[in-house]
């Protein structure tokens, strides 16, 4: 089966700054990939490359077959494919989270304000807020309106989860029940990039983990060999360090 992402030989420069030196990736479909490295080392560079929020200096990049780099792509249709959660959750605070679900829908997919609500509403379901979905962000805590992120993004039925440190921004009593909701939604198979400190749900959940240093892929392996034995030197140095 063809990969759902295919990335080979991204490069990107900001200016003077070389930033992805050839950075291949490559993620089958139900697979999660997790991306850990040093800050700066490119991570939200290489994801945000992906669905093309930044564009690559070189390099080729099918997402589901499509090429996003085609200048003939329909960009904003083949971005439909690609979910994206961020650290910040990006919430309209004057909307519900039904609301701020239900916006994409409309938005994005022209849906009419009925079906929209009920497709928002089973997507808040997924990751256990069906009981909040009337409930204002600045009423949620920060987990639950990082859940209404995903909400949001997986009620477009994307192909591909691209998560950059998603719980980064929170309190540590509420990262458990985002985890959660992205184990849940792996079970459901759903095709994942994560990019986290999260090194206890990489080791459980992970199928690969890869490690970025310097704008390059040091390394990548099952989460028992590059935490458990990692080469590189690099790798070696980090894991040491964050555990
Ligand atoms: P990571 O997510 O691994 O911390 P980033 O992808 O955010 O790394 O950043 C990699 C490098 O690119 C950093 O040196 C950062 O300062 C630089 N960078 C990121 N975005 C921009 C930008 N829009 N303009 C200039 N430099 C950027
Ligand atoms: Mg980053």
């Amino acid at each position: 089966m063809a990969d759902i992402v295919d990335a080979r030989a991204i490069h990107k420069h900001f200016g003077p700054l070389h930033v992805l030196k050839g950075v291949d990736l490559t993620v089958a479909e139900r697979e999660l990939v997790f991306v850990i490295g040093p800050s700066g080392s490119g991570k939200s560079t290489l994801l945000r490359c992906l669905n093309r929020l930044e564009e690559p200096t070189s390099g080729s990049i099918l997402v589901d077959g499509i090429d996003m780099l085609d200048k003939r792509t329909d960009i904003n249709r083949a971005r439909q494919r690609i979910g994206m959660v961020f650290q910040s959750f990006n919430l309209y605070p004057h909307m519900t989270a039904l609301g701020n679900v239900a916006l994409a829908l409309r938005k994005v997919l022209k849906q009419g304000r009925a079906e929209a609500e009920q497709r928002a509403q089973a997507a808040l379901a997924r990751v256990h807020l069906a009981d909040r979905a009337d409930h204002y962000p600045g009423q949620l805590s920060g987990g639950q309106q990082q859940r209404v992120a995903i909400a949001r993004a997986i009620a477009l039925e994307p192909r591909v989860m691209l998560f950059d440190e998603p719980t980064s921004a929170l309190d540590p009593e509420l990262v458990g029940g985002v985890l959660q909701a992205m184990r849940e939604l792996r079970e459901d198979g759903m095709t994942m990039v994560v990019v986290s400190h999260e090194m206890g749900f990489a080791r459980a959940a992970a199928d690969r983990v890869v490690f970025m240093a310097d704008g390059m892929k040091l390394e990548e392996g099952p989460p028992g060999q590059i935490f458990g034995d990692p080469q590189h030197e690099r790798t070696r140095a980090f894991i040491r360090q964050i555990e």
